[in-house]
């Protein structure tokens, strides 16, 4: 996802957590190590690759613990939150986050093979905050979405996880796994909103290295 949500969401803390703005957030899961990745340009809305369900991962090896070293990389130089694989032109069910939740909670990791937990009827809240994709440049659309969402899926070792999440977290987990089975967040908005978000592209310019479509 891209960022612009992430400011906003920190200003209105601003408001009601101004003591907490000296300490660090708290972080949960594991900060990457920035040195081993390398960065490579982000696929853009029309590029095939994003408009179809990825592969399954099957093979757990250093090629896979290679792919999510530059996938963070690639995300933190696009100033983005979260980054599926397919945003970077590789055909494989990874995505990798680090995104604030509602209580200010930093969580970063990765997820391989990722599948959405159906909520319980009692926990369909919808938040209809304002989203941004960094393979839609430049473009921000509110969108309702269910304020909690649980993934599960792999580590890159294969072990089997479990994430949870509420808030602009949630939001995150939902538009990452949407990626990897070839849906962006622009189509699950109304017709008129989508061809909305698509002139905002069109007029803007990403700040960061993208892959031109044919
Ligand atoms: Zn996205």
């Amino acid at each position: 996802m891209a960022d612009q949500h992430d400011h906003d969401h920190d200003h209105s803390h601003d408001h009601d957590h101004a003591h907490e703005e000296t300490s660090e957030p708290k972080v949960v899961g594991e900060l990457p190590d920035l040195t081993k990745g390398t960065a490579r340009p982000i696929t853009v809305f029309g590029n095939p690759v994003l408009h179809r369900e990825v592969k399954t991962v099957t093979e757990f090896d250093a090629e896979l613990a290679t792919l999510i070293d530059d996938m963070f990389v690639s995300m933190y130089a696009a100033e983005g939150v979260g980054l599926a694989a397919n945003q970077i032109g590789v055909d494989a069910k990874v995505f990798v986050y680090d995104c604030p939740d509602d209580d200010g909670v930093r969580h970063v990791g990765h997820v391989i093979n990722p599948v959405l937990e159906e909520l319980p009827a009692g926990r369909r809240q919808l938040d209809d905050s304002a989203e941004g994709c960094l393979s839609v440049p430049t473009a921000y659309m509110e969108l309702a979405r269910p304020d909690f969402a649980a993934v599960t899926g792999q580590d890159k070792h294969g072990n089997p996880i479990r994430v949870e999440g509420t808030g602009f977290y949630a939001r995150c987990l939902q538009h990452e796994t949407d990626h990897l089975y070839g849906y962006l967040y622009i189509d699950r908005l109304s017709k008129r909103e989508r061809k909305d978000a698509l002139k905002q592209m069109a007029e803007g310019t990403p700040r960061y290295a993208t892959v031109a479509n044919d």
